[in-house]
């Protein structure tokens, strides 16, 4: 291979491409990154420079440059990693009003042809063809941009549950048996026991109230070992998850929406540009989102010709016909007790009911909370009713007869609120490596 060199060398890279403008004409700069586009006519090579920021055009006049400077752009490729030297030459006649015309030019890695996938966008491909060669995928702007959205949103949702008082926490994922009953999970071995990848940090962020840290929140996986295949759930998920003390299924609320509603707007005001490429316009949500109760569903649900008894869970088909009817993010409140996780406080005006709630937006469920039980009679009777052994529930349990607080909390996913957020309308799309029933690679 020619004119490899290992690295940059002395260079220091001075700017990003969107950092250059034409007021800078004359300036010294040294830039890197991808060989997005090359056109090589007799006496001059065009070169479309990508990195993280965005693209710059490079134009190398033969008359202008010295040989090696021509011949070094001559030789190169589509995506081969290069740094350039050069001045900012402005030209109203170039398409961002000023180019850069190379003194240097280090060719730092070449990259083989064919490409397996065009990160030019020129070429479409299938999501399973992007999936399998996923680096070269996320190099394309659009994708990039829901990546950079994401991180935006994570730092959001910290910003806002920080500000709120919550102290984040991580939780172990290796657990000994299932947190809540009804999902499967992924079975491990560990050492000479069985063991399982956590299906939710539920169990330990309640015994961090009995801990007296009053408001916790963490950001990790839960795994899932459902087998549908669908475009709304994954194998393994993040799952943004907080819970508060000294609080009720309406303080819980309140905080969910400052998550979402906080998060939309720094997005709205500090990713124009990210936004922009990926073609979204962001709808501001007022908050207090709307609320409906259960009883409420059940009647939409079945006037849109679906048909739902009271006290069963949203099918599919009722998520759909509710998502028509519901536009935005909506709250479902007092469920019936039966479909709920143990741990839900029941309603104590009704006791068909619980203190339970899911975030919706449209037809998708991004959260679920409630409410917990915090007493531990009544909790061992949620265990039992929910045919699950209370004894398998060992520290847990014991949380609650040495004083724990009445609290309350919810987890949100992730990957969900990035498909409202990004528009996408397949779960894959928002998650850098995603794991389904069919994908464990890369
Ligand atoms: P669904 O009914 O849509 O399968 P769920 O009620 O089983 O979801 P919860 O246990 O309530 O999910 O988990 C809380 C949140 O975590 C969900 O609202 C969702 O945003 C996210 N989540 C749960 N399971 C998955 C999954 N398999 N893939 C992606 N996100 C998930
Ligand atoms: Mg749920």
């Amino acid at each position: 291979m020619d004119n490899i060199v290992d690295s940059m060398g002395n260079w220091r890279r001075t700017h990003f491409s969107d950092e250059i403008k034409a007021e800078m004409d004359g300036e010294e700069i040294i830039i890197a990154g991808w060989v997005n586009s090359i056109r090589k006519l007799g006496k001059l090579v065009f070169i479309i420079l990508r990195d993280r920021e965005g693209m710059i055009q490079i134009v190398i006049p033969k008359q202008k440059v010295s040989k090696e400077v021509f011949d070094i752009g001559k030789s190169l490729g589509r995506e081969d990693v290069i740094g350039i030297k050069g001045k900012v030459v402005a030209n109203e006649k170039a398409p961002a009003g000023y180019e850069i015309i190379p003194t240097e030019i280090k060719v730092l890695n070449r990259a083989e042809s064919p490409l397996p996938l065009d990160p030019s966008e020129k070429v479409p491909a299938d999501i399973d063809t992007r999936l399998d060669n996923r680096f070269l995928d996320l190099r394309r702007p659009k994708i990039q941009a829901l990546f950079k959205l994401r991180s935006e949103m994570l730092r959001s949702v910290r910003n806002t549950l920080y500000d709120e008082g919550f102290i984040e926490v991580n939780t172990p994922k290796l657990v000994a048996s299932a947190t809540e009953g009804g999902t499967e999970l992924f079975p491990i071995s560990y050492f000479e026991k069985e063991a399982f990848l956590g299906q939710s940090p539920q169990l330990y962020k309640q015994m961090l109230m009995a801990a007296g840290f009053d408001r916790v929140f963490e950001i990790g996986p839960i795994f899932r070992a459902e087998e549908h295949n669908t475009r709304r759930h994954l194998n393994e998920a993040i799952s943004i998850d907080c819970e508060m003390s000294f609080s009720d299924d309406r303080d819980a609320m309140a905080t969910l929406e400052s998550v979402v509603h906080n998060t939309l707007l720094h997005l709205n005001e500090h990713c124009k540009k990210e936004l922009d490429v990926i073609g979204v316009d962001l709808n501001i949500q007022e908050v207090p989102f709307p609320k409906l109760k259960y009883d409420e569903v059940v009647d939409i649900v079945n006037s849109k010709g679906v048909e739902m008894e009271w006290g069963e869970d949203l099918s599919r088909a009722a998520e759909k016909a509710l998502g028509e009817y519901m536009d935005g993010f909506y709250f479902i409140t007092n469920w019936p007790i039966e479909i709920r996780p143990f741990y839900t406080l029941p309603n104590e005006e009704d006791p068909r009911l619980c203190k339970a709630f899911d975030l919706m937006y449209r037809d998708l469920e991004i959260s679920s909370g409630a409410q917990r039980n915090h007493i531990y009679d009544l909790l061992v009777e949620g265990i039992k009713r929910m045919e699950l052994i209370p004894e398998n529930f060992g520290s847990y349990l014991e949380a609650f007869k040495y004083g724990m607080p009445p609290h309350a909390g919810w987890g949100l996913g992730a990957d969900r609120f990035m498909m409202i957020i990004g528009a996408q309308e397949n779960i894959r799309e928002c998650v850098l490596f995603p794991r389904d029933r069919q994908r464990l690679t890369p």
